[in-house]
């Protein structure tokens, strides 16, 4: 309990060495994650941008689906970035019909939802819980969140006056953490840290 966290990164597909590098600038261990053996033992996971369909079919193939969703039910803490935000979602639209969501958060998300106006775009965000300024935020063919259920809380929307003001594009729900943009790739760790404070919260509690 006094080692430091060890966190899993989804390695199935995507984004995942710039997640491990932000996390263990936070202080913690990581692991790739790829075969549901790897799912021993982790303190959190992180499920990174990429493309969601695809990690979709890989986390089914791998047989990784059921052993995901029940320590999701247990509790495990969860940080999902655009594509990862989309697979933990409770329902996903304009998707293909046998992608597969992990529902560990009460939310409905719509894919590549920003696509139509602007494919990727950078803006400043005020997020709450987020300390010293608003974060630059990177958004590539990202989902925004269109229902948020009745205990998700809101941590950002886009405010820039632009096509998408308003769109909802970070959420948490007890220990589960989604953005529609990618944190580790600007440099900035505020949301890895506050991702391993959640963590941090979770293993205070006794089991
Ligand atoms: N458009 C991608 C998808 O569906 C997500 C993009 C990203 O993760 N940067 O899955």
């Amino acid at each position: 309990m006094d080692e430091n966290p060890l966190i899993g990164v989804l390695a199935l597909q995507g984004g995942v060495v710039e997640h491990v590098r932000m996390l263990e600038q936070g202080g913690a261990r990581t692991r790739l994650v790829r075969r549901p053996e790897h799912l021993e033992g982790l303190d959190g996971l992180v499920f990174p941008g990429g493309e969601s369909t695809t990690m979709s079919k890989l986390m089914e193939l791998g047989g990784m689906l059921e052993p995901l969703r029940s320590l999701i039910r247990d509790g495990l803490p969860c940080f999902g970035t655009c594509a990862g935000l989309i697979l933990l979602a409770s329902e996903i639209l304009d998707t293909r019909a046998d992608a597969y969501c992990l529902q560990a958060v009460d939310v409905t998300v719509r894919r590549n939802a920003f696509g139509r106006q602007v494919d990727s775009f950078e803006t400043d965000l005020d997020v709450a819980g987020v300390a010293d300024g608003p974060v630059h935020a990177v958004f590539i063919r990202a989902p925004w969140v269109e229902r948020v259920g009745a205990d998700v809380e809101v941590l950002a929307r886009v405010s820039d006056g632009g096509p998408a003001d308003g769109a909802v594009v970070a959420v948490r729900q007890g220990t589960v953490l989604g953005l529609s943009f990618h944190p580790e790739l600007t440099g900035d760790d505020r949301l890895h840290r506050y991702f391993l404070r959640m963590v941090a919260g979770h293993r205070a509690i006794p089991a």
